[in-house]
């Protein structure tokens, strides 16, 4: 080999190894680019829960507690629940958002599995493919006429949206005392994804629904008004200082209130997969609101007839007619408008 020809292979080789170089650069920047773009906008917003209720300012909590008051002495030996008409309204922009009917079945049936005094009775599923009811937030035009356009039934109605959400939110919904002013706006939003087996992991085993539920039936959040006062107005939900996220094991944020938080109550914050279940002492505001803003007045179903009903005792005096009209007078004037 001449002294050229050397030269010109080392040259070639040089040259080859530059090549590579530059592949592997093009290659790396490439990669960050797309990472950098593509990223953001599948994870932003989920990395933790976002519900977009409102806070109740201090009259509405005052109202709240006279409404617990009212409700405190009711009789509860009825053992069938409630039963909730239920629309479930699907927003999709072209292929997006549609889904299936058995993943509004399936979310239908954690709902019912998650509450102990309601029945969710679906009467009505609706698709709309509306790029304006795409993308909304609370009071947007987008809400606005939404809802104008696809709400059915009365104030014992839940009606559900399913869409798109703005900033990263997860849902929203409106308390019982408004709707009788606002009938229209009466609902519960959620973003799509957050249903079964949808994308928003780890907020996509449908509880995001039963969380905006509980608000609707007038349940605040376990951390509302942190360590103070007189926090979610239910006794058996211990304080929580501020929202709790993941699973956070044994925490008690207010170490001067009785007991950890619930971290696994539907009103936390925590991941879908973290939360299971209401209290008692929840269950029983959310049966007092239904009964002072939402039931159209038909009592729940009679409890089933026992297999061997014990014999009636002989009539006594029937109440008269005048007593009857007290007891129900009695109770309207017991509304709170
Ligand atoms: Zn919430």
């Amino acid at each position: 080999m001449t002294q050229n020809q050397i030269q010109h292979k080392i040259r070639d080789n040089w040259n080859k190894v530059l090549d590579s170089i530059f592949l592997i650069m093009r290659v790396y920047i490439s990669v960050t680019v797309f990472a950098a773009f593509l990223l953001p906008s599948c994870v932003a917003g989920f990395t933790e829960r976002r519900c977009a209720m409102h806070d109740p300012n201090e009259e509405e909590k005052e109202k709240a507690l006279r409404v617990m008051e009212l409700h405190k002495n009711d009789d509860e030996t009825r053992t069938q629940k409630f039963t909730v008409p239920t629309y479930w309204h699907t927003i999709n922009k072209g292929k997006d958002g549609k889904l299936l009917d058995a993943t509004i079945a399936k979310s239908i049936d954690i709902l019912n599995k998650a509450f102990t005094d309601f029945t969710f009775d679906v009467k009505d599923i609706t698709t709309t493919d509306n790029g304006s009811y795409w993308g909304i937030k609370p009071g947007s035009s987008g809400e606005r006429s939404m809802k104008n356009k696809l709400r059915q039934g009365g104030c014992d109605a839940l009606n559900i949206y399913s869409t798109d959400l703005v900033s990263g939110l997860l849902g929203w919904a409106t308390f019982p005392d408004w709707c009788a002013g606002s009938q229209k706006d009466d609902g519960v939003v959620i973003l799509y994804s957050s249903v079964p087996g949808g994308t928003a992991a780890p907020y996509n085993l449908g509880d995001t629904l039963t969380h905006e539920v509980g608000h609707w039936l007038g349940l605040y959040h376990t951390f509302e008004g942190g360590c103070n006062g007189d926090g979610d107005q239910v006794d058996d939900t211990p304080a929580v200082k501020t929202s709790n996220s993941g699973c956070p094991k044994k925490i008690d944020s207010c170490p001067n209130d009785d007991g950890k938080d619930l971290v696994e109550n539907f009103m936390d914050y925590t991941d879908d997969s973290c939360m299971d279940s209401f209290t008692k002492g929840q269950e029983t505001r959310m049966t007092a609101f239904w009964k002072e803003y939402r039931s159209d007045g038909s009592p729940p179903p009679p409890n089933p007839p026992t297999p061997n009903p014990p014999t009636p005792n002989p009539p006594t005096t029937s109440k008269n007619p005048t007593q009857m009209m007290n007891v129900q007078i009695t109770r309207l004037s017991s509304k709170l408008f």
